[in-house]
Parts: C-alpha cells; sequence; structure tokens
C-alpha cells in the first residue's frame, strides 16, 4: 500500500551494525519525521479502536516510543516491559532467546490485572524470541494478550508464526 511504502521509505538500512553481515533497520529517521511517525501510530492503533484495550505493553526501548503513542490514542494505560534490574518495585522475570543465547525481561508483578485486555508493541519482530518472553510475562499475570503489533517484519525469521502459535494475533506495517 502506499502508506507502507512511505513509511518503509521513512526506514534507515545501517549496513554491518552492530555486526558485520547485518543490516539493522533504524526507526529514528520514522520517529523524527512528523507525518511518518503519526501514520504509523494511526495505523498500529486503528485495528484496536473499538475494542476498549487496558493496557498497550510496550517492550524496551523503542516499544516505549510507539506503545506510549498508542496508549495515548487509545486511552489506555501503558505498562513497560524492561531489561532486568531496571523496575524499582517487586517484579516477575522471564528468560527469553536471543540469535546468541538468552536474556531476561521484567515487569512490575501489579502492571496488569487478570483478564486485562493487553496489546504487545514493539519497533520490529526478527525471531519472535522477545515477543515470545513478553507475551509469557503478561500470561503469567493473567492478562489477555489479544495482538501483538510491529513497525516492521522480518518474516524469513519466523517471529510472526512463533506468536501465532501461541495464538497471538500479529499486525505489521511493513515488511
Ligand atoms: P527477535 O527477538 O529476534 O524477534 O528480535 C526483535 C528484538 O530485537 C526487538 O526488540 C527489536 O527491537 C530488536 N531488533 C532486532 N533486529 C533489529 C533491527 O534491525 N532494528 C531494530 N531493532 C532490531
Amino acid at each position: 500500500s502506499d502508506i507502507a511504502n512511505s513509511l518503509a521509505a521513512s526506514i534507515r538500512a545501517i549496513h554491518d551494525y552492530p555486526k558485520p553481515g547485518i543490516i539493522f533497520r533504524d526507526i529514528t529517521t520514522l520517529l523524527g519525521n512528523a507525518k511518518a511517525f503519526r501514520q504509523a501510530v494511526d495505523e498500529l492503533v486503528r485495528p484496536y479502536q473499538s475494542l476498549s484495550v487496558d493496557q498497550v505493553a510496550g517492550i524496551e526501548a523503542r516499544g516505549f516510543i510507539l506503545g506510549g503513542a498508542m496508549a495515548h490514542q487509545l486511552s489506555s494505560g501503558f505498562v513497560p516491559i524492561r531489561k532486568k534490574g531496571k523496575l524499582p518495585h517487586q517484579t516477575v522475570r522471564m528468560a527469553y532467546s536471543l540469535e546468541y543465547g538468552t536474556d531476561e525481561m521484567e515487569m512490575h508483578v501489579d502492571a496488569v490485572k487478570p483478564g486485562d485486555k493487553v496489546i504487545l508493541c514493539d519497533d520490529l519482530i526478527a525471531t519472535g524470541g522477545t515477543a515470545e518472553g513478553a507475551v509469557k510475562l503478561l500470561r503469567q499475570l493473567g492478562a489477555d494478550v489479544v495482538s501483538a503489533c510491529f513497525v516492521i517484519d522480518l518474516p524469513e525469521l519466523g517471529g510472526r508464526r512463533k506468536l501465532e502459535a501461541l495464538g497471538v494475533e500479529v499486525r505489521t506495517l511493513v515488511a
């Protein structure tokens, strides 16, 4: 679509970052483009407008920027899912798989209530390991993870299938 094309054009590709052979999708150029930023957030929230979403959960760090804007537009709360050791109150923790090895993410124990309707948000889905960890963490607290959304999909890495296998609907804007 025209919107997908203009959003794709606003995203910068950085070759050999963070390692040789990797093409890093840099959304700072999208965020810095007023029209593209608004368009991206409008497109991300569109399917959820009529759902009475309780919380948007954003994955550190770029998921905070997009998810915060989504939550404002949906009149929902916002929940940060952070790297371990960053949150001040009591947390629940979940290991998740990275390309090489694992890491852990955390949420405050009282960030969502059982039955809360939650949308997960991040800038990009690749293998889906990060988002899978976030879904498991949210579900551990009883949240109803209605959908997960991302600006960018790297479909060849299988993240969408991984989340769909968990029963989570996936929406992305640019492949
Ligand atoms: P996954 O767990 O393999 O799906 O990787 C997704 C996570 O890594 C997300 O939190 C992304 O922000 C980050 N990530 C991976 N590749 C890129 C990229 O090319 N640009 C921006 N973020 C990326």
